[in-house]
């Protein structure tokens, strides 16, 4: 059968590709400035598996700031730190059926963020990073990226500094948060360092290369590295099949049935475990912030692949 016989990567991502490059729905974001300036054509795919393969093609060298897919990252950083119990129980793992910025969801549950993913759970999230001072907690964030991503990533400084002009509701939502005492830490500093996070640089390559440590429970095929305990893999798991795509997250598990995050950058990953993690970078979005062609190209890959979580393998 298709399942037993290893596919081909190479042939299926080349065919996404030409299949969906000429698909021009959804809009560049452009609430945050920097983002706007970015063309809508740009467009990679990159496969990485869990025995250390990458397939890729399109505009792979082209960089994009990570903004929302950073939230896994640094949820995996807080989980190891204190566990899926506390994650759980001060971040939450239900939707919140809002946009990923609703201040309604928050006050709808007296401060309860719901998911570590929407923009107010992943505030809270940095907050509750163990570090000594606001230097140690951006050091801790940037350095579990780098380790994920087998990469030294770096700040795009007029994205950050974009983001930081314009960032007023996201300091909203903290204080709405820390009101409720639903935030772990200064506000002030918990938002500029989380829009540091989001403003990180990375490619489809280095993206996949992330997804594909949790594909492969926790260690990096890439430097042997056990970079979040195995046990806690299917939590994360589970926080993006939730909300990794927002108030679109139940749609996509409907129709591809795969964990999945994106980004308002234009990126996005999903994740199969045990075999391969898929990373898209195409800016258009949807009107919940999803992009478009990755959504497409993943479906399609996961389609072929017969990637679906929920079928009996
Ligand atoms: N940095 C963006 C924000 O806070 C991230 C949002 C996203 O990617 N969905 O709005």
């Amino acid at each position: 059968t298709l399942a037993q016989t290893a596919p081909d990567y190479d042939a299926l991502i080349k065919q996404a590709h030409q299949k969906y490059k000429n698909n021009n729905d959804g809009k560049v974001a452009d609430y945050i400035p920097a983002l706007a300036t970015y063309s809508p054509q740009n467009f990679a795919i990159t496969i990485a598996t869990v025995d250390g393969k990458i397939y890729q093609t399109g505009d792979v060298k082209k960089a994009f700031p990570m903004e929302s897919l950073s939230k896994v990252f640094t949820m995996a950083l807080a989980m190891e730190q204190h566990g899926p119990k506390e994650v759980l129980d001060k971040l939450g793992a239900n939707a919140t059926g809002l946009p990923f910025n609703s201040g309604l969801a928050v006050e709808l549950t007296k401060g309860a963020p719901e998911n570590p993913l929407v923009n107010a759970g992943a505030m809270s999230t940095v907050s509750l990073v163990e570090a000594k001072d606001k230097t140690d907690r951006w050091n801790k964030i940037l350095n579990n990226l780098n380790a994920w991503a087998d990469a030294s990533l770096t700040v795009n400084e007029p994205v950050f500094k974009s983001e930081m002009d314009t960032n007023q509701h996201n300091q909203a939502l903290a204080q709405l948060m820390e009101s409720y005492n639903s935030f772990y830490g200064d506000t002030r500093e918990a938002v500029e360092i989380y829009t540091r996070q989001c403003s990180v640089d990375v490619t489809t390559e280095q993206l996949a290369k992330m997804g594909a440590v949790l594909a492969n429970n926790g260690k990096s095929p890439y430097t042997g590295k056990q970079l979040l305990n195995e046990k806690y893999v299917p939590q994360v798991l589970a926080e993006m099949a939730i909300a990794g795509l927002y108030d679109g997250s139940g749609k996509w598990l409907y129709t591809v049935g795969l964990p999945a995050k994106s980004g308002v950058g234009g990126g996005m990953v999903a994740v199969v475990p045990g075999k391969y993690a898929i990373a898209v970078y195409s800016p258009p979005l949807d009107s919940a912030g999803n992009s478009v062609r990755a959504q497409q190209t993943i479906e399609y890959v996961a389609q072929a692949t017969q990637s679906n979580l929920f079928l009996a393998k």
